[in-house]
């Protein structure tokens, strides 16, 4: 008998998320099925049940950042047990084969990975995110909540949290390194916890100073307004690494040329409309333009374990489900501190 769960639906680009039901399938041998607890609001929850990228199943249950209990487990399975706290990102499956999944980087998993959310899982079924009262997924899709993190902190994690952490890994963040983090909202100041927890000389450009004190007490060694153009002026040349967490398009030229030689800037921000920079932003000081997705099973357990190890979680704001449709206006002005995150007791 499959579960019913409680859900908070988007059932076209226009229609506020309303209240309904979903069903959730009994794990399979090798599956868990989460009571959640929590879920955080990313941007891209925003950006899916809105329709800004490309095609999108109505109706859709959104929400990747899950924290929850193991309340079942199938037959088979040998990571966890009923009781464990446990987190689920923005992938349910993958195939398990490719080069990419081999690596343990199945967010790039070749024949495309099976998203929480809007994705057509392994049984044919479209998949429902974390806007809901329980998940059941595979448990090589599921990662450890360490003890001594709070569930509502927890779940920005899951997708906030190792969308910044991998970039600031993967380009070798330590002490030393320069970096600069663009946007602080639920990505950036993630971003600044785990670049100054890394050593990091940190910098925060926002739109206005409004987040100064918050990003200081975050970590964040300088902090810039982006609105005054006397900014670009003073910090031209200055970091070895950008993190570019904007969800509106942004002139490119500005940013790379606050990079010095060899200096890197990484877009995790996802605008819908495409970006375009000069080719001598980038040859006139042997500079790079990356991009980053998510990370892998693996280093998104790295990243909770690093979390647990230095005392680090999301700053949240939790609220009812019946607040998400206001949530997202607040998101959409940038007046979030730094996460909203839904209570799952109160579907
Ligand atoms: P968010 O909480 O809304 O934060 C975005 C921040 O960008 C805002 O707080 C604001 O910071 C700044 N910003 C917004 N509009 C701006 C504008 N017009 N000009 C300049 N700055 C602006 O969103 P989020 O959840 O962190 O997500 C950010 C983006 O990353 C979204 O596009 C999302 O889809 C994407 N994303 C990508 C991945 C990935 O794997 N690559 C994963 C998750 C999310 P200030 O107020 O400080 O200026
Ligand atoms: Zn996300
Ligand atoms: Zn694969």
């Amino acid at each position: 008998m499959p579960t019913l769960a409680k859900a908070y639906i988007a059932a076209s680009a226009d229609s506020p998320l309303q209240p309904g039901v979903i069903e959730r399938r009994d794990p399979g041998d090798f599956e868990v099925l989460i009571g959640i607890r929590f879920t955080g609001i990313c941007h891209s929850d925003i950006h899916t049940a809105r329709g800004d990228w490309a095609s999108v199943r109505y109706p859709v249950v959104v929400g990747h950042e899950i924290a929850g209990i193991v309340e079942a487990v199938g037959a088979k399975v040998t990571r966890f047990a009923v009781g464990d706290c446990v987190g689920v990102g923005c992938f349910v499956d993958s195939c398990r084969e490719c080069a990419s999944c081999r690596a343990g980087e199945e967010q790039y998993c070749l024949r495309g990975a099976i998203s929480t959310y809007n994705s057509i899982g392994r049984d044919g079924v479209p998949t429902a995110g974390g806007y809901s009262t329980s998940i059941v997924v595979d448990e090589n899709y599921a990662v450890r909540i360490p003890e001594g993190i709070p569930l509502e902190a927890a779940a920005p994690l899951l997708c906030a949290g190792i969308t910044m952490y991998s970039p600031l890994r993967n380009w070798g963040v330590g002490p030393g390194t320069r970096v600069a983090i663009v946007g602080m909202g639920g990505l950036g100041h993630m971003g600044v916890k785990f670049a100054a927890a890394l050593g990091a000389e940190v910098s925060v450009l926002s739109q206005s100073l409004k987040k100064e004190e918050d990003a200081r007490r975050l970590g964040a060694h300088s902090y810039h307004a982006t609105s005054d153009p006397a900014t670009f002026d003073i910090l031209a040349g200055s970091f070895d690494l950008i993190v570019n967490t904007v969800s509106a398009p942004i002139d490119l030229d500005k940013y790379l040329s606050l990079l010095a030689l060899d200096g890197t800037m990484v877009l995790v921000g996802l605008p819908t409309e495409p970006l375009s920079q000069r080719a001598y932003s980038l040859a006139g000081f042997r500079r790079s333009l990356a991009g980053s997705k998510m990370g892998g099973i693996r280093q998104t357990q790295e990243m909770l374990d690093f979390c647990a190890a230095h005392g680090i979680g999301a700053e949240v704001e939790i609220i009812a489900a019946e607040g998400i449709n206001e949530a997202y206006e607040r998101v959409l002005v940038s007046d979030v501190r730094y996460r909203f995150v839904i209570d799952a007791n109160t579907y």
